[in-house]
């Protein structure tokens, strides 16, 4: 009989939390979890899901009006806010309960509070006290709020776009981050006018050139208002006003507006969890130290995911969460399913969206590596009719040595599902001669990807100067 109530005990029910709970079961091990919030943590309620399903409603948008130019006519058409919202919860705790009941179903004792060390290997549960041999911290991140600056508390964040009752008007969002080029695009998608100020002097900073310069290109097209170099000094509100919040800039500039939205990245969920009672040991920032293992300061008590500094990106920590679950009760050959965080395939949510593996070509040169770029820019075909002037950007950065392709980036419609596939590619070493081998699918964008022939001159700003 073990002397502790549970084998394993996961703190945090998110994507990483959940997967390792529910493998460290299948291994055999008795296994609680809690979870103080929402079931499915910050991806499912506040971040990726709802994300994407207010994506895709925002989309509509540019279909209504694209589709005149294949024939269609409407009439009438209207965008109802609280219905989007309102369908977009229901889908939400549809899945809230898929992660509940898979839990349960593999044997996993839930608990929908918060818990906290009290010592190394105890744990307060809402009311209970219960101790655990191993322990799993996979409490997420949070959104960091902008402080110091004056009128700060007029400000959202994403966590309050989700449950926003009203039509949030004209909006401005402040960041250069994913959150903020995916929320213009939803916004303006969604009949908001919008504006984004970023301090730094193009957005997606780490992200390969051509497609920043590609997007805010894009964005601009479509009317997004974009400033670059550009930070807040204070908030006004003017009760009553048209635009009640009043944004003053670096660019001695006042951004008028119904909705202040800052997105300026995350912070640990960390703060509340008793970590010094447990010897655990954290950075300045409050994200929990580990080894390559996933091993806290404490050799019993691990940690995955956004509370740690792994790339914040949920297929990452539920690779992490598995992995854990697996080295700890599983059998061998547990190592094989990390990742190589060095690939990790991504994609923007913007209009249009980004999909993007590998490296960047300043990342690539700036490691040593000698590059031919082969780059395209084209209308795809939807828009010879709908009448829409967007451009797809594709781009390989190769490596002249090797052949290899380092990096692959798509600013584009589809981008993201053109990019799953292509990912596979660039993890098993493809060449750009086994690009050059293999047989284009036609019409599509992705046929672009292998039938690019012709190098750029990599210096060549000929679309650069579009921002
Ligand atoms: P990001 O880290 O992506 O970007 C933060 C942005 O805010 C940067 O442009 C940063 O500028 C700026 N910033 C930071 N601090 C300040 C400040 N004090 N004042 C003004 N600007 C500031 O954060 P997000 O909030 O956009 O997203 C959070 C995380 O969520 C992402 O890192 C990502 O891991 C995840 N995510 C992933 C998505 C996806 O996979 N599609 C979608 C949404 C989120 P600078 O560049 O100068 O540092």
């Amino acid at each position: 009989m073990s002397k502790f109530d549970y084998d394993y005990f996961v703190i945090g029910g998110g994507s990483g939390g959940v997967r390792s709970a529910r493998i460290a079961a299948q291994h055999g091990a008795k296994v609680g979890v809690a979870e103080g919030k929402h079931w499915g943590g910050t991806c499912v309620n506040l971040g990726c899901v709802p994300k994407k399903l207010m994506a895709y409603a925002a989309d509509y948008g540019a279909f209504f009006e694209e589709s005149l130019g294949f024939g269609w006519t409407y009439e009438n058409v209207s965008f109802d806010w609280s219905t989007l919202i309102e369908r977009k919860d229901k889908e939400i705790n549809r899945l809230n309960a898929i992660y509940q009941k898979l839990l349960k179903q593999h044997d996993v004792d839930i608990y929908s509070e918060c818990a906290s060390f009290t010592d190394e290997h105890t744990l307060q549960v809402g009311d209970k006290k219960i101790t655990a041999e191993k322990i799993l911290i996979a409490t997420g991140g949070v959104p960091r709020y902008l402080r110091k600056i004056p009128g700060c508390e007029h400000t959202i964040v994403s966590d309050d776009i989700f449950h926003l009752k009203h039509w949030p008007g004209k909006t401005v969002l402040i960041g250069g981050g994913y959150i903020s080029v995916e929320f213009a695009h939803i916004l303006h998608g969604l009949g908001c006018e919008v504006e984004l100020l970023y301090r730094g002097n193009l957005f997606l900073r780490g992200f390969d050139d051509d497609l920043r310069i590609g997007l805010a290109h894009e964005m601009r097209r479509q009317g997004i208002k974009l400033h670059f170099d550009c930070d807040v000094t204070k908030i006004d509100k003017v009760e009553g006003d048209d635009h009640p919040l009043k944004i003053h800039t670096t660019h001695d500039t006042v951004l008028e507006c119904n909705t202040a939205f800052t997105a300026i990245g995350r912070e640990p969920n960390s703060q509340n969890l008793g970590l010094d009672k447990a010897g655990v040991d954290y950075d300045e920032k409050g994200y929990i130290k580990v080894n390559k293992s996933f091993k806290t300061s404490k050799d019993h008590i691990y940690a995955v995911g956004d509370v740690t500094t792994t790339p914040h990106l949920t297929p990452v920590a539920i690779i992490e969460g598995h992995y854990v679950a697996d080295m700890l009760f599983g059998s061998e050959g547990c190592e094989n399913k990390l990742g190589d965080y060095d690939q990790i395939p991504t994609a923007v949510f913007s209009s249009p969206p980004i999909g993007t593996v590998g490296m960047s070509e300043s990342e690539a040169c700036k490691k040593g590596h000698e590059v031919t770029i082969f780059r395209t820019t084209f209308k795809p075909l939807v828009h010879r009719l709908s009448g829409s002037d967007e451009e797809t950007m594709m781009k390989l950065v190769v490596d002249k040595k090797t052949d290899k392709v380092l990096g692959l980036h798509i600013l584009g419609r589809d981008a993201p599902e053109m990019l799953q596939g292509f990912a596979t590619a660039l993890r098993m070493g493809a060449t750009k001669a086994d690009f050059d081998k293999t047989l284009a699918i036609h019409p599509t964008s992705a046929e672009e990807l292998v039938t690019m022939s012709k190098p750029v001159i990599s210096s060549d700003t000929s679309e650069k100067d579009k921002t």
